[in-house]
């Protein structure tokens, strides 16, 4: 018996989420005796990155290190993750909520059999069944659901764990496997990818604005914080729709999910739609002229004050740490 940890990476780098989930497999398997966690790695990862699914929790890594694994296509990797569960017995499934690892999630569901519980945020209460706690409603609500499988898929929410760092070094196993995804409905023809940007979806740090910046003139001062702490920069809706900043920088319900460490929200309001965007966040910090704006309520921290004033002394105040 052992638990599986499907691990993402971006080009090469394992993602945070999936060292989470894995930190998640530990306490799952020390909860429950469900014994060994194994990561399974797919495509090209460099053993440093390996062995960080080790310090998260995992005993054994599974590196499938075939090529037709790197461009992340759907069916191939939910064919690997199959036949590595298969061949080494594993009765559940660990894994990071990502749009990836939904679609991947939701095929192994059916190819294992398998129970599937998405949006995870706690280990599962056994005293009566096999009943899991998930977010709803972008965060603004719980459920449970009773799993009854005998296989079990877990893909546990952002940010929900804390992630452990002090494992032992996990063995690597490399393992070949028979994947036909010439056969697959998609091929990555080819990939472009901006000098430098750090994606939004994936930063541990974000700072973001709103129509409270009055214009895309003023957008260096978000820049230059983001440079200084080397976060993504995002933005409110209606920014992206006048066209002040790109649509892949729109956050919240319509747009990008984001789930960093520290979100900076510079002039904007805090409607629903963008908190259902950034309500994962570990820690926010709202700038705002307005005492009174809504997003104080969803804060951490505020600062009451002009975004014009506030920013270029905060962006001095992170130059000089
Ligand atoms: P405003 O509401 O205009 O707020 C600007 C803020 O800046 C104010 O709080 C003001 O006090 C502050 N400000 C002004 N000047 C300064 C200054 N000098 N210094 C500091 N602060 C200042 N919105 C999203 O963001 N994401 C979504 O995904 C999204 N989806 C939506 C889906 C639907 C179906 C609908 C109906 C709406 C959606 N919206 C979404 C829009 C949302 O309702 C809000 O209208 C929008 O988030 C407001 O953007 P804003 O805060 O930038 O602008």
């Amino acid at each position: 018996m052992s638990v599986l940890v499907y691990i993402e990476h971006a080009d090469g780098s394992v993602k945070k989420t999936s060292l989470e989930a894995v930190s998640y497999a530990k306490a799952l398997s020390d909860k429950l005796s469900a014994g060994d966690v194994i990561a399974v790695a797919l495509g090209s990862i460099a053993s440093d990155e390996l062995a960080k699914a080790g310090h998260a929790g995992a005993s054994k890594v599974v590196h499938v290190n075939d090529d037709k694994l790197n461009a992340g296509i759907i069916q191939a990797h939910a064919e690997a993750v199959a036949q590595v569960y298969k061949q080494y017995g594993a009765q559940t499934l660990v894994l990071a909520k990502s749009s990836l690892g939904d679609a991947v999630a939701a095929r192994l569901a059916i190819k294992l059999g398998a129970g599937l519980v998405s949006n995870v945020v706690d280990l599962p209460d056994t005293a009566s069944g096999y009943k899991v706690k998930r977010s709803i409603y972008t965060g603004k609500a719980f459920a449970e659901t009773v799993v009854n499988t005998e296989h079990k898929i877990l893909a546990v929410k952002k940010n929900a764990v804390d992630l452990k760092t002090d494992g032992a070094a996990a063995s690597v196993e490399t393992l070949s496997l028979d994947i036909a995804a010439d056969n697959f409905y998609a091929k990555i023809l080819s990939t472009e990818k901006a000098e430098g940007d750090i994606l939004l979806p994936e930063a541990d740090i974000v700072v973001s604005g709103g129509r409270g910046m009055k214009g895309p003139e003023n957008w260096g001062m978000i820049e230059s914080l983001a440079k200084e702490l080397g976060a993504a920069t995002g933005c409110s809706k209606p920014v992206s729709d006048i066209g002040w900043r790109p649509h892949h920088e729109h956050v919240g319900q319509t747009g990008v999910k984001v789930a960093p460490t520290l979100y900076i929200a510079v002039g904007i309001s805090g409607a629903i739609q963008h908190l259902a965007g950034v309500n994962s966040s570990k820690c926010i910090v709202v700038i705002n002229k307005d005492a009174e704006a809504p997003f104080f309520k969803a804060a951490d921290y505020g600062i009451v004050g002009d975004a014009f004033e506030v920013l270029p002394k905060l962006t001095e105040a992170v130059k000089a740490l």
